[in-house]
């Protein structure tokens, strides 16, 4: 037998024996990476640990053969893509006639490892999953082996028609080649269509977890019947898988959705259509609190407040390249005599409108607009969720038009109101990206190349003159400008991408934007859109998160609750609440018949920062008795030191009550 050259990691060469598999190979090299292997490279290609190295596919060249081993990405997709087989075998297992969709690994999905879509012969429900992942626990233990062979594409339709697998027939008629590659379970009744690789056995697999069920669609086809898609996650170790259950019971704790229902903040009424949000007052008196900091701040740092209307002639689409570019994210055309308008997904042009309404001089430059302004986009139903990811929403846009020579100190102002607004609502760490246009030139980026390097420095510069350390990502650029993502990091270490700061070499020249220079010229403006929560609905679902619905004072829905211990103290405690109030604190009373543990425990609940309790003692005395949320009972004082420390706080914006 003739031999073949190989690469082994390292550098290292050695010379096997035609036919060898890349186990045997990897094992020769290093007998404990070889051990923990759960796949293997060669020449860059993933294959199954079984795979042979044989004479034609090296061509008298060296194969390069490494490894996939768990810790690495490649080797938990690895792993999650073979545990998803074995789900599907488990239930085969227990629901004979069982027929399988797809089943695919996730990686980026932080709730989700891998799903499986199945027609089971009756409705799964989520008591069904304790028996199923019991069932893959005794596969997985019995060691069975992943086998794969490659048969014709004739002979796997007779295999699967056989085991009457229609959608699988379906998927090797419409996706596979002359010789398709199968794999079973052995001693399991799983067969698949699919390329691997996979775990060599079962036993590889230690750590997984079902999650739960949702409904899907056959190659998301609303015509053809409903599938079931299960849900679970896998890890290389038992440690790694209890750290990802504990983050996730942490993030459902935080849920917004359900501390939006819990503390009455918000809801979405499927009746007036998903992806709306109703503020309820307490949602609404945050909302409050977050606009009016910011228009302060506006105000302050030379921005001129504006209100635009919700649509506008679809002409004006036309103008703006959203009816070319971005029609499939806008609403419909609605028409009155003849003519047609359109719902606003951006605020862009309405403002543009502003600055086109007069002739601009150098001397109005730079002419910031803002505005709290409301869009709508014709999101899929299935890719909204809570605030996050919504049909209507506020943004808070501004748009700043100005000369070349002020890019530079307007981008940082940027930068800096950004930084402070993050800050003041209690994220301290950040990620910052910088998308710069890179060399590739498909993407058909607008600007000369002397606007690109001016724009794509202006950015750093205002980066780098703050300290702010930051990652450039080559070729993420829009096609119309590079631009500063700022991610915050919340309480539990997840990222959210709030702030953002474009360029836009598009806008200006579409809209025939102009200025009269010192030269008594025209000149085209910059343009620089940017949004510092993002969207007002996201940031307070990221910031309900973050603070697992105890917000600080100043944004507190409720900041102080009053609470008779009996029923003799009642009028009193109005007393308080009424002058509470006319210093502009919000204040709820409880004069219900329940015990004062009870009224306690209930106000602890809607996570009201103050608790006043007042009884006969506190009454005699003109006092309150102070609990605060999370420090418990702080003490007695008069209700006017009460008032100048919950004043201060307030006035200060604390993130916490001391
Ligand atoms: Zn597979
Ligand atoms: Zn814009």
């Amino acid at each position: 037998m003739s031999e073949i050259n190989v690469q082994l990691e390292g550098g290292r060469s050695a010379q096997v024996a035609a036919g060898a598999t890349v186990a045997e190979v990897l094992k020769a090299a290093d007998r404990d990476a070889a051990k923990q292997a759960l796949a293997a490279k060669v020449n860059g290609r993933e294959v199954d640990l079984t795979f042979r190295l044989d004479e034609s596919a090296a061509n008298g060249e060296t194969l390069r053969v490494e490894p996939v081993l768990p810790g690495t990405l490649e080797g938990l997709d690895v792993i999650r893509h073979s545990t998803a087989h074995l789900l599907a075998a488990a239930l085969l297992d227990l629901f004979p006639g069982t027929k399988l969709g797809v089943g695919p690994a996730l990686l980026e999905d932080p709730r989700y490892g891998f799903f499986y879509d199945v027609i089971a012969p009756r409705q799964l429900t989520d008591e069904d999953l304790p028996a199923v992942e019991k069932r893959m626990k005794e596969l997985a233990k019995r060691n069975l082996s992943y086998r794969r062979e490659e048969i014709s594409k004739e002979e796997a339709l007779r295999v699967f028609q056989e085991r009457e697998e229609p959608l699988k027939c379906e998927l090797i008629a419409d996706k596979g080649g002359e010789r398709v590659s199968v794999y079973y379970i052995d001693g399991s009744p799983f067969i698949d269509f699919c390329l691997g690789p996979h775990v060599p056995n079962t036993n590889k697999l230690k750590a997984f977890k079902l999650l739960s069920l949702s409904g899907a669609y056959w190659m998301g086809d609303a015509e053809r019947p409903q599938m079931q898609r299960v849900y679970g996650t896998a890890f290389a170790t038992q440690e790694e898988l209890d750290a990802w259950v504990k983050q996730r019971e942490e993030a459902e704790r935080r849920d917004h959705r359900r501390l939006g229902k819990e503390l009455d903040l918000f809801s979405i009424q499927e009746q007036y259509g998903q992806g709306l949000i109703f503020w309820h007052p307490k949602g609404g008196a945050i909302r409050r609190e977050m606009e009016d900091y910011l228009r302060a701040e506006l105000d302050r740092r030379g921005y001129g407040l504006v209100f635009t209307p919700h649509i506008a002639r679809r002409e004006l689409w036309h103008t703006s390249g959203h009816e070319e570019n971005y029609a499939d994210s806008m609403f419909a055309p609605t028409e009155i005599e003849g003519q047609e308008f359109r719902l606003k997904p951006m605020n862009c042009p309405f403002h543009i409108g502003i600055y086109k309404s007069a002739q601009r001089s150098y001397r109005d430059l730079p002419i910031r607009l803002a505005e709290l302004g409301t869009c709508y986009r014709a999101e899929l139903s299935g890719t909204l969720h809570g605030l996050l990811r919504v049909r209507g929403f506020t943004q808070d846009d501004a748009h700043i038009f100005c000369t070349p020579e002020q890019i530079r100190t307007e981008v940082i102002d940027c930068v800096d109101f950004a930084y402070d607004v993050l800050r003041t609502f209690g994220f301290e760490k950040f990620k910052v990206e910088l998308s710069v246009k890179g060399s590739d030139t498909s993407k058909g980026y607008l600007g000369s190349e002397e606007q690109w390097v001016n724009a794509e420095t202006a950015l750093a510069d205002a980066l780098g003159e703050r300290g702010i350390p930051f990652e450039r990502i080559e070729g993420e650029a829009a096609f119309y400008g590079p631009k500063i993502d700022v991610k915050v990091e919340d309480a539990i270490g997840r990222h959210w991408q709030l702030t953002t700061v474009q360029f836009d070499f598009n806008l200006p020249e579409r809209f025939e934007l102009e200025y009269i220079g010192e030269d008594n010229r025209a000149h085209r403006p910059l343009m620089v859109h940017r949004a510092l929560f993002g969207s007002v609905e996201r940031f307070f679902g990221v910031l309900i998160e973050h603070y697992a619905g105890a917000f600080p004072l100043w944004l507190a829905p409720v900041q102080v609750a009053v609470l008779p211990i009996t029923d003799r103290a009642n009028e009193y405690v109005e007393q308080v609440a009424r002058s509470l109030r006319e210093a502009g604190l919000r204040v709820e009373t409880n004069t219900r018949g329940d015990k004062i543990g009870a009224k306690i425990r209930n106000a602890q609940l809607q996570k009201i920062p103050f608790m006043l309790v007042c009884g006969d003692r506190e009454m005699e005395e003109g006092q309150v008795a102070v609990r605060e949320r999370s420090r418990g009972d702080i003490g007695a004082m008069s209700l006017e030191e009460f008032r100048e420390m919950a004043l201060r706080l307030v006035r200060t914006r604390a993130l916490v009550n001391e």
